[in-house]
């Protein structure tokens, strides 16, 4: 993949872009609205299903671009990008294409949760979605914006459900019908553009919001509730006007990892990286923002911004007198700009000027772009089912930054599965689950669906309770066999998949093998500390557990067992750290999945349910309505009790 030659941007555009009178169809299995993070995932994975797709997008050209920061991955987030991989998503090897400066995240802790994190060249990454989507296969691409989603009126038998049935384009074509419609217009539902005291429409600057008969849809004809967030972006600096001799270099790692578990080297050699700075912001910083913040009109409203990721104006407001970090990064190998990332800031242009001014290396520094803020519409997303299709209306998934969540990682890692599950809706194939034991994407898409949210929801190891066995180095062990019954994996991947399971399979088993006393094993590693007790029995793997063993070291004295699985050293080095920790977790994850597996029919009325529940509960459960006793467990304000009587009804009497 890497040696490969991309075609020219221009030609896949062309290739790819489609009038709508040109459509070789009006008939999809499944449309995609929206070409970002979640839209792209999306259509590729419906089609790799095996749907005959269409992703209709309002430029073409700004298909895969990122929005904000040029980068990929980090903690949580890195695991959910090696899960989309191991999915046969593109986000991974996109980042091995287009990453410029490689660094592992967190290495002073457990590698479960190592995070893999890149910084990219915003070009090449787009560069490499388009080329992709052009090539996959049942999926054709066209350059529109959607009007309005159109529904079938509800079912009399079925009062207050709906059909989605296809899409109106802006531009008055004719309808475009299709099984199941995607939805992915991140920032753009009802979206504003802040800077300064000015505010005008819009889903991201230069583009135009979602057109109003979208929302209308949505919120009027389908009854869905409707939020409202904000997120900002900082200016863009021209990189010469900065003095980077007053920044301190943080170097990438010397030896990038990828993210693809198809790749074992990225296409920037490691000498090409290019480095990223650190800098802090002054006490001038905060003064200008205090002076200037009757003119940020984006700071005064209420709509909630990503915690995690917040504006200087909000990071100088909640910690007064502190000196905040900013990192300088590339945002391309040839690109004559830097992205100050902690500076996103939506006062006016002349005084984010004096306010990065403040900054020691920024003294001099020159504005490309101006930062500025965006507000947006966001559909409350416990109004979907675990995959992602709005409850009250087959056939309509919704997928991104559209359910409340931030992030590309976040966005992609949702749009590959509302792909997925539209694709096997369209089949009349049953909704495909995952678990939170068994993914990051499960945690993701069942806090969202199960939980919501009240503010921009983005990915922390913290979210999962298994994170020891959700590690991103066994993303592969835990979803590629599983994506490839689902249809999403090929058969080439799958193939790689089964082969690496059945060696490290092998080699656990060779290690376990090994068994002998404690004595025996430190006549054998005379260097090794280790247990006291000599009558102790001890096999390979128990010995790897320790800190000092490493795989290579057992196979230099165990050659003829070991050494065919070389490849595997550090893969098996984790695997045994972890293994007593998963041991213990074996039976509480069987509990859970069974939990998991018992669904809750949709039909009960909470109100009237014979068995013993407060009122509070059944309130929590009717508004939820959640599909499985799993779900309803993690819901806030049920009890023990409530589950355990919950669980004896629907054993016993449904
Ligand atoms: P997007 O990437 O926004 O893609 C939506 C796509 O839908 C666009 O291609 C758009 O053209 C298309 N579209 C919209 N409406 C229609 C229509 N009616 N018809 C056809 N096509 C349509 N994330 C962070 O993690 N940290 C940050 O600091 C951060 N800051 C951000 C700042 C700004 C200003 C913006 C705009 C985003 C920021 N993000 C940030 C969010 C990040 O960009 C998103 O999380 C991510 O891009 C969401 O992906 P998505 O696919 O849901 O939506």
């Amino acid at each position: 993949m890497l040696t490969k030659k991309l075609p020219p941007v221009q030609s896949v555009l062309f290739l790819v872009s489609r009038r709508a009178s040109q459509l070789s169809r009006q008939r999809y299995d499944v449309i995609v609205v929206g070409g970002g993070h979640a839209g792209t995932e999306a259509a590729a994975a419906a089609a790799r299903v095996g749907a005959e797709t269409l992703l209709v997008t309002q430029k073409i050209q700004t298909i895969g671009a990122l929005s904000c920061n040029p980068s990929l991955g980090g903690v949580g987030k890195g695991h959910l990008v090696r899960e989309v991989d191991a999915l046969d998503g593109l986000c991974g090897r996109a980042g091995d294409w287009a990453g410029i400066n490689f660094s592992v995240l967190n290495r002073s802790k457990g590698p479960a949760v190592w995070g893999l994190r890149a910084q990219l060249d915003r070009q090449r990454y787009r560069e490499f979605i388009q080329a992709e989507l052009l090539s996959t296969p049942r999926l054709k691409v066209l350059e529109g914006s959607v009007e309005e989603l159109l529904v079938s009126d509800p079912n009399p038998a079925e009062p207050g459900h709906h059909r989605v049935t296809g899409i109106r384009l802006a531009n008055g074509s004719q309808p475009i019908s299709a099984s199941s419609v995607v939805l992915t217009t991140g920032t753009f539902l009802s979206g504003s553009l802040f800077v300064g005291r000015t505010s005008s429409p819009g889903g991201r600057i230069g583009d135009a919001p979602s057109s109003s008969g979208l929302t209308q849809t949505l919120r009027d004809q389908l009854g869905l509730r409707v939020g409202r967030l904000r997120t900002g972006t900082p200016p863009r600096l021209l990189k010469d006007s900065v003095d980077l001799s007053l920044a301190k270099l943080h170097p990438p790692d010397r030896q990038p990892t990828p993210f693809s578990f198809t790749n074992t080297q990225t296409r920037c050699k490691p000498e090409e990286q290019l480095p990223c700075y650190l800098t802090y912001t002054t006490p001038g910083v905060e003064r200008v923002v205090r002076e200037s913040l009757h003119l940020n009109c984006h700071i005064q409203q209420d709509a909630k911004g990503p915690r995690y990721c917040p504006s200087i104006e909000s990071r100088v407001l909640r910690f007064p007198g502190r000196s905040h970090q900013v990192w300088l990064e590339p945002e391309g190998l040839t690109s004559d700009l830097l992205y100050p990332q902690g500076l996103s800031m939506t006062m006016p242009p002349d005084v984010q000027l004096r306010l990065i001014r403040e900054i020691p290396p920024l003294h001099r520094a020159e504005i490309h772009t101006p930062g500025y803020g965006v507000q947006y519409d966001y559909v409350c997303p416990t109004q979907l089912s675990p995959a992602l299709q709005v409850k009250n209306t087959q056939g309509l998934f919704l997928a991104g930054q559209i359910n409340g969540t931030t992030g590309y990682e976040e966005a992609a890692a949702q749009g590959l599965w509302a792909g997925v599950n539209a694709a096997r809706r369209a089949l009349s194939q049953p909704p495909a689950a995952l678990s939170r034991t068994e993914s990051y994407i499960g945690v993701l898409v069942d806090d969202l669906v199960s939980r919501g949210v009240t503010e921009p929801y983005r990915m922390f190891t913290s979210r999962a309770e298994f994170r020891t066995s959700l590690r991103p180095d066994n993303a592969d062990l835990r979803l590629t066999m599983k994506g490839f019954e689902l249809g999403c994996v090929s058969a080439v991947r799958h193939h790689e998949a089964v082969r690496v399971r059945c060696s490290l399979q092998n080699a656990i088993a060779a290690l376990q093998a090994l068994t002998m006393s404690s004595t025996s094993w430190r006549k054998k590693l005379p260097g090794i500390s280790m247990s006291e007790n000599k009558s102790q029995t001890l096999s390979g793997m128990d010995l790897l557990e320790y800190k000092d063993v490493s795989f290579e070291i057992l196979a230099s004295v165990f050659p003829e067992c070991l050494s065919p699985y070389m490849e595997f050293s550090q893969r098996l080095k984790i695997e045994a750290v972890y293994k007593p920790h998963n041991d213990q977790n074996r039976s509480e994850i069987k509990r859970i999945q069974s939990e998991e597996n018992m669904s809750l029919p949709q039909d009960i009325d909470y109100f009237t349910l014979p068995v013993s529940l407060s009122q509070e509960v059944r309130e929590i459960l009717d508004r939820f309505r959640p599909t499985t006793l799993g779900a309803a467990t993690r819901l806030q304000g049920m009890t023990p009790a409530a589950i355990a009587n919950l669980f004896n009804y629907v054993h016993f009497t449904r």
